[in-house]
């Protein structure tokens, strides 16, 4: 017979009669089992789909079933056993308990309990499959190691399904099989096996206990085979691919099958391949674990926060959901909240929902929505500290309503889809505590995290034309045309290690999977013939290179194929393709108008190093995100330090104004010490009432030590009085006025001024090279900010660094003004200075000011990649995706080099 098509538009393309096969055997009373729900769905869909073109309009249902389902009927139909079925989910609790209560190191911890339960659980799924006679004690007495640690909570296992009126859905084909076996010989509907791969011992025992029973015959092999070998990946699903949407053109109502391995890890790979060279027309088999879809990652994330301080980030992320807001200028509000809290040096690393609410800002949280996320707070907390999973099930939706949740938004098509997804694992959750346990809140959300993570969720299928699915998924489906990606000779047939908690003896004698190369590979070969009759045209394909590392043809698809060859040149696509991005040179220009601007000399530095980024800091108030952290962040360490100098330097009655006075005292770290203890009682941000105090104690002596440190440099040098500290000048050029801060400006032994910018990283004067400076700020001072007075008579930066103090910059003549035991090989001291220099930076902010009010803002970094690599607005300017023709230029100005 013939197999039916995932989608029921398929054209059948069996011989002729085979199908009429399935139809007969339903109308003699057979029974068609498959070996998967989806093969089972595909079945009668198409069983239906023939007698409506056949032009009935009533007709019985096919008797068509999957596995499980076969078995769960008839096992309900002979006992009235009052046994709970276990749901896997509920087998691997109960295994994971039963792992966790010998209190191994190895499984103290929720997530390694967890996956060993799965093992276990995986491990007594074989014994029931493969070895039934093993599912006996005594046969295990000689298990050693991790086997016999298994062997062990396998006795625990059976022992509580015995007490607790529990049944694995493993045993059900045993159970059903001694049900079989203890019945007269009634007459049973004989049964038409279709999409099995491999039948298990236990499986065949069965069927065979049930009487008449046989597999469908395969279908005929397919007309045209071809093995392809593509350079590498990319290439090969580029070619896939194409294959695909060259088919659909050519007929649109073909159904194509693509099969790939690994699905789960090469998803978005493919995803983003076939959105490339096919277009849409797609879709997977395997869906995405639940808690990764945005709906139920807010749900997540709400339940936790209103017990649990949660990352800043995701805090700011459940607010750009506005899963929680009752309107979009509620959402509004919580986004502007949040972006004051951070401008105002108010982030941090972690919020608690009583913190975010509370914090002072002058953008408040919106109060309905502190109403809401207060009730539910309440609410959960009216609750006793303990109680079942069912019951905190119960409370989950009441908790979302207090909250607002799900927001104003109504739900699209695969939210809805989503939110029934969930309410679904609310139930599983509430099937976990059939022990009748009761527990914690924290208890309770680790188990439905992990109920929402092992449930995958995929889209209702919408009959699109491509199905992207496993090897092994696609049992019983036929297609106009099969792709199978990844016949490498180590990917197909599949291999993995025999499983670790069975002795390799038992896995053997029982020729479980894996126990065998042999066994793999006949596996494979069943699949691959399987899939050879099941679609008129059949292609496979593999990379010669894959990680980087040269592959080798798959052998078993050799000899079912034939040699791979090169790919047709149709299909072949150049992986260094050009992006599609098109480039468009926007040479229109917004003018600025006649005002003060802000951002400061940032601004000329933002315009020299890429006009975008001075427009869009400047005229579109863009900024990026800094992260808060758990300690102070460099930022906020930098603030500190400038505090503490300006504080030393400012004069009477705490500080100092000149050197004399400075080399009067004699004990400088206690002298910083003084100021910055003053600096941390009035400067120290607000998130650091977070901090430990300890941690503040230590960042106080590193600071006061590195201060001392620059003192005692600062005590060498020339005579000098210091003639303003953070002062504020305003300097203009042309139209546009600058409002800026200097860290200090000196006077010097010659009466010139010396401008200092403080820096605890590492800086160099080199920032300040024509023809686009990387710094603009004391060029632009220098030119533009110095009284006409007074003669300039050096630009330094202040490099306060521990271990690591010293100047850098121009001065006149440093070894004279600014520090006599300066070494003549310093660049401070070979690079003076000069007259041609202030006119050469005179000229050059002039142009950048000027390109500025001009409104010139194209894309167009100082140095790529280096300039964006600390730059934040990638997402704006779409750097990424020119990147490839940014680099092509850099490539030719080398060549023309
Ligand atoms: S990322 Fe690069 S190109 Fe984009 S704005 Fe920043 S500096 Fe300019």
């Amino acid at each position: 017979m013939g197999r039916p098509a995932y989608n029921p538009n398929m054209v059948d393309f069996s011989a002729e009669g085979l199908t009429d096969e399935l139809d007969a055997w339903l109308a003699t009373d057979g029974l068609v089992l498959a070996a998967s729900e989806r093969a089972a769905r595909a079945l009668t869909t198409s069983y239906h789909q023939r007698r409506r073109d056949a032009g009935l309009t009533a007709w019985a249902a096919p008797r068509i079933v999957y596995w499980q389902q076969f078995l769960r009927q008839c096992w309900q139909e002979r006992t009235h056993d009052a046994r709970l079925v276990l749901s896997a989910l509920q087998e691997q609790t109960l295994w994971a308990s039963l792992v966790g209560a010998e209190r191994q190191l190895a499984t103290a911890l929720e997530g390694p309990r967890a996956r060993m339960g799965k093992l276990a659980m995986e491990a007594h799924a074989l014994l029931c499959a493969y070895a039934t006679e093993q599912l006996a004690a005594p046969l295990r007495a000689g298990w050693q190691a991790d086997q016999a640690s298994f062997s062990r909570w396998l006795e625990q296992f059976d022992a509580r399904c015995a007490n607790e009126q529990l049944l694995s859905s493993a045993r059900l084909p045993l159970e059903l099989l001694r049900l079989l076996e203890a019945e007269n010989a009634a007459p049973r509907p004989p049964l038409l096996l279709v999409g099995f791969d491999r039948l298990q011992p236990t499986q065949r025992r069965l069927l065979t206990a049930w009487g008449q029973w046989h597999e469908a015959a395969a279908g005929p092999r397919a007309a045209s085979v071809h093995f392809y070998e593509a350079e590498d990946e990319a290439t090969e699903l580029a070619a896939c691919a194409r294959w695909c949407r060259e088919r659909l053109n050519a007929n649109p109502e073909a159904r194509l099958m693509v099969i790939a391995q690994n699905l789960e890890r090469r998803r978005g790979v493919i995803e983003r391949g076939f959105l490339r060279h096919c277009g849409g027309g797609f879709e997977f088999s395997l869906g995405v674990p639940l808690s990764q879809t945005t709906l139920v990652r807010g749900v997540q994330r709400l339940l936790r926060w209103l017990r649990q301080p949660m990352d800043e980030h995701e805090v700011d992320w459940l607010i750009s959901t506005g899963q929680t807001a009752s309107s979009n200028a509620e959402s509004a509000a919580l986004a502007l909240r949040m972006k004051r809290l951070r401008r105002r040096d108010r982030e941090r690393a972690r919020w608690t929902l009583d913190d975010f609410v509370r914090e002072r800002c002058d953008t408040p949280a919106p109060e309905d929505w502190v109403k809401r996320l207060l009730a539910a707070r309440a609410l959960l907390n009216e609750q006793s500290a303990k109680q079942t999973p069912l019951a905190w099930s119960e409370l989950v939706p009441r908790l979302l309503a207090a909250a607002g949740w799900p927001g104003a938004r109504p739900f699209s098509s695969s939210e809805y889809q989503n939110h029934r997804g969930l309410l679904q694992a609310l139930e599983t959750a509430a099937a976990l505590g059939f022990d009748g346990q009761r527990i914690d809140w924290f208890s309770y959300l680790s188990i439905l995290n992990r109920v929402l993570h092992e449930t995958l969720f995929a889209a209702e299928s919408a009959g699109a034309p491509i199905l992207i699915a496993g090897p092994t998924e696609t049992a019983g489906l036929a297609a106009d045309g099969i792709w199978f990606l990844g016949a490498t000779e180590e990917g197909w047939p599949a291999t993995a290690p025999p499983h670790p908690l069975l002795p390799i003896a038992v896995l053997r004698e029982a020729q479980m999977p894996h126990a065998l190369p042999k066994l793999d590979w006949a596996l494979g070969e069943a699949i691959t013939r399987r899939l050879l009759s099941s679609s008129p045209e059949v292609h496979f394909s593999y990379a010669r290179q894959k990680d980087g590392v040269e592959a080798r043809a798959s052998r078993l698809v050799t000899q079912q194929a034939s040699a791979p060859q090169p790919l047709p040149a149709q299909w072949h696509v150049a992986t260094d393709a050009k992006p599609l991005t098109v480039l468009f040179e926007d040479r229109s220009r917004i003018p600025f108008p006649p005002q003060n601007a802000t951002g400061g000399s940032s601004l000329l530095t933002n315009q020299s190093q890429c006009p975008f980024k001075a427009f869009t800091t400047v005229r579109l108030d863009a900024r990026g995100w800094q992260p808060a952290e758990a300690g102070l962040t460099a930022k906020q360490r930098g603030t500190l330090l400038h505090a503490v100098l300006h504080s030393v330097w400012s004069g009477a009655p705490h500080g100092i104004r000149t050197q004399e006075e400075l080399l009067a005292i004699t004990d400088h770290r206690a002298f910083a010490a003084k100021h910055v203890e003053r600096v941390f009682a009035d400067h120290l941000p607000p998130a650091s009432q977070q901090m430990p105090r300890r941690y503040l104690e230590l960042e106080q002596k590193r600071l006061a030590r590195l201060v001392a440190e620059w003192l005692d440099l600062d005590a060498t040098r020339a005579p000098f009085t210091v003639v303003d500290v953070e002062s504020d000048s305003l300097p203009k050029i042309g139209t546009l006025a600058l409002k800026m801060k200097l860290d200090r400006i000196d006077r010097l032994k010659d009466d010139s001024l010396l401008i200092v910018d403080y820096k605890s990283g590492e800086v160099s004067p080199k920032s300040w090279d024509l023809p686009r400076p990387e710094d603009a700020q004391l060029p632009l001072y220098a030119s533009f900010g110095v009284p006409p007075d007074e003669v300039l008579g050096g630009l330094v930066f202040a490099k306060v660094r521990t271990g690591q103090c010293e100047f850098a910059g121009r001065v006149g003549d440093a070894r004279e003004t600014l520090l006599p035991s300066l070494s003549a090989a310093k660049d401070i001291a070979k690079h003076p200075l000069t007259a041609e220099m202030l006119m050469d930076w005179r000229d050059a902010i002039t142009k950048l000011a000027r390109d500025f009010v001009e409104g010139r803002a194209e894309v167009d970094p100082r140095q790529y990649p280096q300039t964006c690599a600390y730059c934040e607005l990638h997402a704006l300017c779409r750097i990424g995706e020119n990147r490839a023709l940014l680099e092509e230029d850099s490539d030719a100005e080398e060549i023309d080099a």
